[in-house]
């Protein structure tokens, strides 16, 4: 058992901030979790166990992969900020089931890793995110199909429930059908701003997204169903007939579409703010046979 004071409180936080002169750097999304009841909330709602390797996305100071260290077998710590690296090496040093790794997640090869250090396993990533990159790290590791049991991260509370959302709510849109498709959103915790140091200008919430084994509907070609929705949601206040057919990246004609609209029982008038996901994917399915 580890013989140091976590971090999880404020005097902790200013205390080593302070010892090492670090400056929060807004442009990386710096927000620290100061709330033990949260962390616990965490690892509790990631279902973290022993057999677990888990990539934690931007370790900050290193308050949750305290927490993650405890309970995984193995920690992969990711941190694009060199500052922190001396930090790191203090307030980890009791936990040798912990590596870090400078560099950007962007660009990490996480295929690479998962097969190196979990034999290619399905891992689970954990993270307070960075709030300025959320939407492309989540959707970079369901596209990229990289071997994964869940992730649990926090967001704006805003954008989790965007991930939730279904059609006919002003929160509905490409964000909802693209976190559906890969996985099962699951609101673990609401978080308020007063949680973190520094405090962000909005409240936050930590979601889980279990990954299907499965997508819950047969698509033929998977980029012409995300290319519909893009164009779908891009012009969210026009038909669909209009938004596909002013898309660049779909070639199909107006009346082909009005086609397959009615073939697929809707009407031409249709908006695609109104559509689940399974008629999302009948009418990629019926374009991609008739085009
Ligand atoms: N996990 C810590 C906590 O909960 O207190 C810090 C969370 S803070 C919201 C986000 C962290 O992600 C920061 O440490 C930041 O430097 C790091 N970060 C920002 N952009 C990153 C990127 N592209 N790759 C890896 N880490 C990044």
């Amino acid at each position: 058992m580890p013989m140091t004071e976590k971090l999880s409180n404020p005097q902790k936080t200013i205390e080593i901030i302070k010892k090492y002169n670090f400056n929060f750097q807004k442009k990386f999304g710096q927000n620290f979790l100061i709330d033990a009841h949260v962390l616990q909330k965490i690892i509790a709602g990631a279902g973290v166990t022993k057999e677990d390797m888990v990539v934690e996305i931007g370790p900050g100071i290193g308050t949750m992969t305290q927490y993650l260290a405890e309970s995984a077998g193995t920690v992969v710590a990711v941190e694009i900020d060199k500052n922190l690296l001396p930090i790191l090496e203090e307030t980890l040093a009791d936990y040798d089931n912990v590596t870090v790794i400078n560099e950007d997640i962007l660009k990490l090869d996480i295929q690479k890793l998962v097969d190196e250090r979990n034999g290619g396993k399905p891992i689970k990533v954990v993270a307070n995110l960075p709030y300025y990159i959320t939407t492309p790290i989540i959707m970079g590791l369901f596209e990229s199909h990289v071997p994964l049991e869940n992730m649990t991260v926090m967001v704006q509370k805003e954008v989790a429930a965007r991930m939730r959302s279904g059609p006919g709510t002003k929160d509905y849109g490409a964000l909802s059908l693209a976190v559906q498709y890969y996985a099962d959103p699951y609101v673990v915790a609401n978080v308020p701003c007063n949680c973190f140091m520094p405090r962000p200008n909005v409240d936050s919430a930590v979601i889980r997204l279990t990954k299907h084994e499965k997508p819950p509907v047969y698509v033929e070609d998977e980029t012409l169903m995300f290319k519909m929705i893009r164009a779908a949601f891009n012009q969210r206040r026009k038909t669909l007939v209009n938004a596909l057919n002013n898309s660049p990246e779909i070639q199909a004609d107006k009346e082909l579409i009005q086609t397959v609209l009615i073939q697929a029982g809707l009407l031409p008038t249709v908006r695609g703010e109104a559509l689940t996901l399974d008629q999302f994917a009948d009418i990629a399915n019926r374009l991609c046979k008739i085009s």
